[in-house]
């Protein structure tokens, strides 16, 4: 019998990428037995304007992803004209796996405003919804820079029904954190991987 790959879904505007976002992908992958998990930098994101470039941001993704072959950085919503919604990307994943299962990994912020996402009854029409705590990942410094905009609003009272939770460690990070660290010059070398520190600093990134 033919076995039925199972692929994670992961978008995120990665800006940049951290070990929380690396965490919970092997994380997910190792709880679901994934075969893949597809780390996809948005191109325009509709919520929210990145720092940086779509290009800068899929090669920090690209960078992180080399080191686990579990992960695979995608240009799935870079290589196509935005805005982009998820359902949209997840028709086109399923059109080039037509045989895969699909996962849309998300961080339990991101997943609670789903109902505000464009066609929710698409996505999870297409993929199974997977869901990761990541109550601790405010933190003081969050609150510093940007205390509103961080959490996207919790617009639903439940998940929606067949969602699976992710229970894990947990790791404390954001991309706001990041930010806000460089900006002002505090290490973050246990927040991001090497690869993408080195990036980051090649490119100055963030500084201001
Ligand atoms: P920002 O602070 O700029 O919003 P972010 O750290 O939230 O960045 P995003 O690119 O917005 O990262 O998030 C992409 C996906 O990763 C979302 O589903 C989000 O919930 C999830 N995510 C981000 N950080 C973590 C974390 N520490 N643990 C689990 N999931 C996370
Ligand atoms: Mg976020």
């Amino acid at each position: 019998m033919i076995q039925t790959r199972k692929i994670g879904f992961y978008g995120g505007s990665f800006d940049p990428i951290h070990w929380g976002h690396l965490g919970a992908a092997i994380e997910f992958g190792y709880q679901l037995g994934l075969d893949k998990v597809l780390l996809s930098p948005t191109g325009d994101p509709p919520h929210k304007t990145p720092r940086a470039t779509p290009e800068q941001r899929f090669e920090m993704v690209r960078r992180a992803a080399l080191e686990y072959p579990l992960l695979e950085a995608t240009r799935l919503e870079l290589d196509f004209p935005g805005p982009h919604y998820t359902a949209q990307t997840l028709e086109r994943l399923h059109d080039l796996e037509p045989e895969s299962q699909i996962f849309l990994l998300t961080g339990r912020d991101a997943a609670m405003s789903l109902e505000t996402w464009f066609e929710p009854e698409t996505i999870l029409r297409l993929a199974t919804l997977v869901v990761a705590d990541r109550e601790n990942s405010g933190g003081v410094s969050l609150a510093v820079t940007e205390p509103k905009s961080v959490f996207a609003p919790y617009t639903l009272q439940a998940l929606p029904s067949g969602t699976l939770e992710l229970h894990w460690l947990g790791v404390n990070a954001s991309s706001t954190i990041v930010r806000a660290r460089i900006a002002q010059g505090a290490p973050i070398e246990y927040l991001v991987p090497k690869s993408v520190n080195q990036f980051i600093t090649k490119h100055q990134l963030y500084r201001n």
